[in-house]
Parts: structure tokens; sequence; C-alpha cells
């Protein structure tokens, strides 16, 4: 595994991991070694960013639970890297290398050669391109340019919960909305910290540069916020921002021994907060073809089959959610008319998502 960074991290930030993600886990072993970080969240509370009012709710408890066979777990992204890290060093035949920034792959009959930026070579018989949204390697298979700005740009960071504020919702997922923003925020770490995440589209967004969704701008778009909206905002991290992009979904996902997984082949906006989850089935489906076929190439191919037109679904699906969640005037009344008589136990709509199974 080479991983360009010096040493392998990830941001302060939280990470929702739906039912099929779970089920991914277990699959790869270490649901259990997740447990001591998780937070098992009673329920997804949608409530209007400006009233404070309900929107709808998606039970998240027993039944939900015994429904999909795995629980929906929210943590820290650093305690998550750090189990499946030590389940990778556990592993003999896992060799993990830090700042090699792989910059091109060569291959040949024999295998494949991924040429480091430091000079160093690694030879194989096959390479999966791990390499996030802005993959470098995506353009030997695909290249489709740039990734597509959303004009979206998103704030997050941690506060421990001993810092909170009264009326801090501990036991949900709790999604604020409004007209072109949200927030969203809930607990990780097992408990210790309080996650959230200010989005908001900025007016000022301009392809060509970096001067827009300034903090100025965060102020000024959440100031139609409820006063416990207005509580999180206060608390928000100010010194970093994430500008919000994606892809059109695309069916070639390999070229020879080489395939891309992950947000190098599907990146999505995280509306459905789904690109971790679809990234670690993706996992599960490639080690099972690559179990199943003598040539990686091959097993590619049935991999790519298994997983590409899920991942389109996800990710055309979490644009029309952003849609839906940052409409406003008639269609935001319209959605929450259509929305009010839903019962919090209601699975169907998600069933498609969470539902997944390794062999289905
Ligand atoms: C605000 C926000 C909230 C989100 N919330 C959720 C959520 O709740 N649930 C969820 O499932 N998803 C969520 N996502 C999406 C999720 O973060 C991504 O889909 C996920 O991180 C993608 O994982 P990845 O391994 O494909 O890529 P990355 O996490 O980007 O990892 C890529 C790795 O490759 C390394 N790398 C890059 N180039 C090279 C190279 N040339 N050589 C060697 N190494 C290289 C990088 O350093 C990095 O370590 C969210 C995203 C955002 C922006």
């Amino acid at each position: 595994m080479l991983e360009k960074a010096p040493q392998f991290g990830e941001i302060g930030a939280g990470l929702q991991l739906a039912p099929n993600a779970s089920h991914a886990l277990a699959s790869l072993g270490v649901l259990d070694a997740i447990a001591p970080y998780a937070v098992y969240p009673r329920r997804l509370l949608w409530r209007d960013a400006r009233s404070g009012a309900r929107v709808t709710a998606l039970d998240l408890g027993e039944r939900f639970r015994a429904h999909f066979g795995h629980p929906y777990v929210v943590m820290h992204r650093g305690d998550l890297l750090d189990v499946l890290l030590a389940a990778a060093r556990a592993e003999p035949r896992i060799v993990l290398e830090v700042t090699r920034e792989v910059v091109d792959v060569l291959e040949d009959d024999r295998g494949v050669r991924a040429v480091c930026a430091d000079g160093t070579t690694f030879a194989g018989s096959a390479i999966v391109a791990a390499d996030g949204l802005w993959s470098r390697l995506r353009t030997l298979v695909h290249d489709d340019g740039e990734p597509i700005p959303a004009q979206y740009v998103a704030y997050r960071g941690t506060i421990p919960v001993a810092e909170l504020w009264e009326g801090a919702g501990l036991e949900d997922v709790t999604l604020w909305t409004a007209p072109g923003l949200h927030f969203v925020q809930y607990p990780i770490r097992g408990g210790m910290l309080f996650n959230q995440v200010a989005v908001f589209r900025s007016d000022r967004f301009r392809a060509d540069g970096d001067d827009w969704g300034l903090p100025d701008e965060l102020d000024a778009h959440f100031a139609v916020g409820c006063e416990a909206v207005q509580a999180g905002i206060a608390r928000i991290r100010r010194d970093r921002r994430w500008t919000m992009y994606d892809r059109e979904p695309i069916a070639q996902w390999s070229r020879g021994r080489m395939a891309l997984l992950g947000d190098a082949a599907h990146p999505m906006l995280q509306y459905l907060a789904q690109g971790a989850c679809q990234a670690l089935e993706d996992a599960v489906v490639l080690a099972d073809a690559l179990a199943a076929y003598d040539d990686p190439a091959d097993a590619f191919v049935a991999y790519r089959d298994r997983r590409y037109l899920r991942t389109a679904r996800v990710q055309y699906s979490a644009r029309l959610f952003g849609e839906i969640w940052h409409c406003g005037d008639v269609g935001a009344t319209l959605r929450d008319a259509m929305l009010a008589p839903r019962a919090d136990d209601d699975f169907a709509h998600v069933e498609w998502l969470y539902g997944w199974r390794r062999s289905g």
C-alpha cells in the first residue's frame, strides 16, 4: 500500500456509516473492533434550520438494526482509520509505505510497476488506484478532466462534549436545512466529541478562483438559523474549508491490470453520507472478484460489473438529495407536506441503499 502523505492520517471530523458500510466492515472482519469508538444514534432527525421545526425522521433503533442486520454507526474518521490500519498491520502480506506518491503506472505482460515521485518503483501483478477525488491514476484509466464543482463549501470540526451548550442533540444525527444551506451534527468517539458540518452555496463562487466560500459568507448565510443552529455555528472551526465536487458516473473502471476504487472511481456529493460507505463496499467486492479469477484484469471487469450501476445511482441520488434539502419557496413547502405523513420506521426509501449485501 503506497500512501503519498508522510504518515497515515485523517482529518479531525466524523463519518456516518450506514448499515451497508457496517456490513462491509463485518465482511472485512473489523466491525467488532470499531465498537469502542462507535456511536449508534437513535435516529436521523431532519429539522428546519430557520424555525427549528421537525421535517421528518428515520428511526435507527432496534427495528432498524433487525431489519438491515447491521447498525447505523457514526464515528471519528481517525478512529476508523486506526482500526483499519491495525488490521492491515496484523496481516503479514500487507506492506505499508508512506511518502510514496505514485505518479505513473507501467504495464507489461508480466504485471505492473508503480512509479513514485521519489524515483522508487514497486512491481506487482496488478494495482488498485484508491487515490481519491483528485486521483492522478484515474487519468490513465478514463480521463474526463477535472472534478465538477458544486458551488457549495463545507466547514467542519469537533467539540468536546463537556463544552456543549444546553439542548445540543446528543442522541441523534441532526440535519438542519434551509434554502442553499444545511448543517449536520452528531456525537462521535464513543460520545466524547460532538461533530459539526456546515455547508452552504456561495454566491461568490468562481470556478477559477479560491476566494469564495469564506467565513464571512458562512456567518451571513447562517444568520437565518434558529437559536440552536446559531449556537453550533458560533463554535465551528473557520481555519479550513472544503469545496464540494463530484463527477459524472463512468463505466470504465479499469485498464488491464489497473482498477479504480472509492472516490477515484465514483466521487459523489456527501448528501447521502455514502462516499466512504461505497468505497468499503468496493473493497469487499473487489477482494471477492480477485479471489474468483486467475487473471486480475478479468477480476477487475467482474468487479466493475458488480459495482458501477450501484455507485452511479448513489452519485445521481446524492445530487438529487442536495436539491431536495436546499430548495426553497413552493418546493420546500411541497417537500415538507409530502414528508409529513411518513412514519419514522418506514425504511422503504432507504432499502436499496442500506440493504446492500456482499453476495447480492
Ligand atoms: C464534508 C464531507 C462529509 C462527508 N461525510 C461522509 C459520511 O458521513 N459518510 C461517508 O461514507 N462519506 C462521507 N464523505 C465522503 C468521504 O469522505 C469520501 O468518499 C472518502 O473519504 C473517499 O475515500 P477514498 O479512500 O476513496 O479517498 P480519500 O479518502 O481521498 O483517500 C485517498 C488517499 O490517497 C492518497 N493519495 C492521493 N494521491 C496519491 C498518489 N498519487 N499516490 C499515493 N497516494 C495518494 C491520499 O493522500 C489519501 O490518503 C464526506 C465527504 C465530505 C467532503
